[in-house]
């Protein structure tokens, strides 16, 4: 797989990090749009990373704080791969990508961002995607790509 360059994650690789945990901390308030929340389960939820490899890249968590996916019940199991094949749904409907990179990084050495709360990465590929996102990588304008794609693609799930 070629690496594609995101140059806006310098932001959050440089962050502070919380002391909470962001995915128990963002469903717990009542402001899906302010976080990119797209849908609530049950037992797990889609929310957009705002800190995208690329347009589209969705992440899939349990409501409950696992570090590790043997951990989840049958039926957190189960809602966690219905909503992956939903949000894929959706993304092929409203971005039409050419395919799909799926990914659960667990523990830290495995490079998970947040290695305590398991979630499951869907990230939109297109054929030459690792050269289109470096012409159009200017950081001011993702918060409002962000905002367009969230709009785009709530209405969808
Ligand atoms: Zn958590």
């Amino acid at each position: 797989m070629e690496h594609i360059w995101a140059p806006w994650r310098i932001k959050y690789i440089q962050m502070e990090k919380s002391k909470g945990c962001i995915l128990c901390e963002k469903p717990r308030q009542d402001s899906d749009a302010e976080n990119y929340i797209l849908f609530r389960g049950d037992k797990n939820f889609v929310i957009m990373n705002i800190y995208p490899y690329n347009p589209g890249h969705l992440m899939i968590a349990p409501y409950r704080h696992i570090d590790s996916l043997e951990g989840l019940s049958d039926e957190e199991s189960h809602e966690h791969i219905d909503l992956t094949n939903r949000s894929i749904v959706v993304l092929r409907k409203v971005l039409n990508p050419e395919g799909f990179n799926l990914g659960i990084n667990i523990g830290q050495a495995a490079g998970a961002g947040i290695a305590d709360h398991v979630h499951t990465h869907i990230i939109p590929r297109w054929q030459g995607d690792t050269n289109f996102m470096t012409t159009v990588s200017d950081i001011r304008v993702v918060p409002e790509a962000l905002a367009e794609s969230y709009k785009k693609l709530k209405t969808e799930f």
